[in-house]
């Protein structure tokens, strides 16, 4: 605990972490901590797995007092997420207990709004933040940090406006703390904005090159549902997410994995709040071995123990390549990463392996036995905004 003590970080937290049996500090949570215990603004570069939660956790959890209205509020691109920072501040929180109070869409809001009357900290997503603004269930006028946990992906998403005007609900005076895997024009543009005079820290990308395998096979249209079949059946794996672009290819291809008879689920932004919950449930009890999802849908989620990353379509944005290899290969084990290129994916597949420290290698396309498709996949003419599009 001695490392952790020495970053400034109080008792009661420390005893959490020994809990968690955290043997010593992240690189984040190194740089981060004491900066952040000191009050500073801070924009932190670090992806999901690299101990980010922690870092602002510390210094949410030490200031705030039970009963003192809202004092952090933090915002998150994905219900997911937010559940994941409730979670991770509760674990972090349990001897110094404090009402922590996670909203997003999807569910009821009633409930929500009977939990916000008596909360110490606040998770939300940006949507049902504002609906609760409006609706004055929601007051900010307490707040004292303002965390804003990966930061490109609430852009990504669009909810630039949704953000700026959440910001603008929050006192002037507070500490505002950003967390980004990627730090972008924009997402500069936004802390040049919100945050004062802030420091910049940053960890190295949380996947080790060194156990992490990325490799492709370069297969014929119609062989590339059978490939993943075969790869899936041959391949000695743990935990293994499979990556496609649309919702209608995860549907797609989750279903006829079911089919051949292997055992997947699959998950994207189509589904209602439930529905995911119930899926992330049964993959972390590893009830499923395979979790076909869309690039949103995945974002933020800490899935421990993920083994094998397909790319069943290449990401039209070469950034969510880096994304989704970050699902795997963490905390010192090995994982591989496993692109299956067809003619539709050469475009998107040529700006991956342009990317700096990116090397793929190709293997030999085993001899791949046809699957039959029973589910047929949806074709529609793809242009921006269309249902295919979204994910
Ligand atoms: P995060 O990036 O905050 O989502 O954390 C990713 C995962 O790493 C979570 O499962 C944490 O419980 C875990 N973790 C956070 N900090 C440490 C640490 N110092 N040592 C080991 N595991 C950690």
């Amino acid at each position: 605990m001695e490392y952790f003590r020495k970053l400034g970080i109080i008792e009661p937290i420390l005893k959490a972490i020994e809990d968690e049996k955290f043997e010593k500090p992240t690189e984040i949570q190194e740089k981060a901590i004491p900066l952040v215990l000191a009050g500073k603004d801070v924009i932190a570069e670090a992806a999901t797995g690299s101990g980010k939660t922690l870092a602002f956790a510390s210094d949410i959890i030490q200031k705030s007092k039970k009963g003192k209205g809202i004092q952090a509020l933090v915002l998150t691109p994905t219900r997911e997420l937010a559940q994941q920072d409730a979670a991770a501040l509760g674990d972090f929180s349990r001897y110094k207990p404090l009402k922590i109070v996670a909203v997003f869409g999807g569910m009821s809001i009633n409930p929500q709004i009977e939990q916000l009357r008596t909360a110490d900290i606040v998770i939300g997503t940006p949507g049902r933040l504002l609906d609760h603004i409006g609706r004055r269930t929601l007051g900010l006028s307490k707040v004292n940090t303002l965390v804003l946990d990966e930061a490109d992906r609430m852009l990504d998403m669009g909810f630039i406006d949704d953000v700026k005007k959440i910001i603008q609900e929050c006192p002037r005076e507070r500490q505002t703390l950003l967390f980004s895997a990627t730090i972008s024009a924009e997402v500069a543009r936004l802390a040049r904005r919100y945050l004062n005079e802030p420091v910049s820290v940053s960890a190295e990308a949380h996947v080790d090159p060194k156990k992490l395998t990325q490799v492709y096979y370069d297969v014929p249209d119609n062989l590339k549902f059978s490939l993943l079949v075969y790869l899936l059946e041959h391949e000695r794996a743990g935990l293994v997410m499979v990556f496609c672009n649309t919702r209608l290819n995860t549907d797609f291809v989750a279903n006829n994995l079911k089919a051949a008879g292997i055992n997947a689920l699959a998950i994207h932004g189509g589904l209602t709040q439930d529905k995911r919950n119930r899926v992330m449930k049964q993959f972390h009890a590893r009830d499923v071995g395979v979790l076909v999802c869309t690039d949103v849908a995945a974002r933020g989620l800490d899935i421990p123990g993920v083994s094998h990353i397909y790319n069943y379509d290449t990401p039209r944005d070469s950034n969510d390549y880096i994304h989704r290899i970050g699902r795997t290969a963490r905390a010192g084990k090995e994982g591989i990463a496993i692109s299956i290129i067809a003619s539709r994916d050469y475009d998107s597949f040529r700006r991956v392996m342009k990317l700096k420290d990116v090397t793929i290698t190709e293997e030999r396309l085993p001899e791949v036995k046809k699957v039959r498709i029973k589910w047929k996949e949806r074709q529609k003419t793809i242009r921006p905004g269309h249902r295919t599009y979204r994910r």
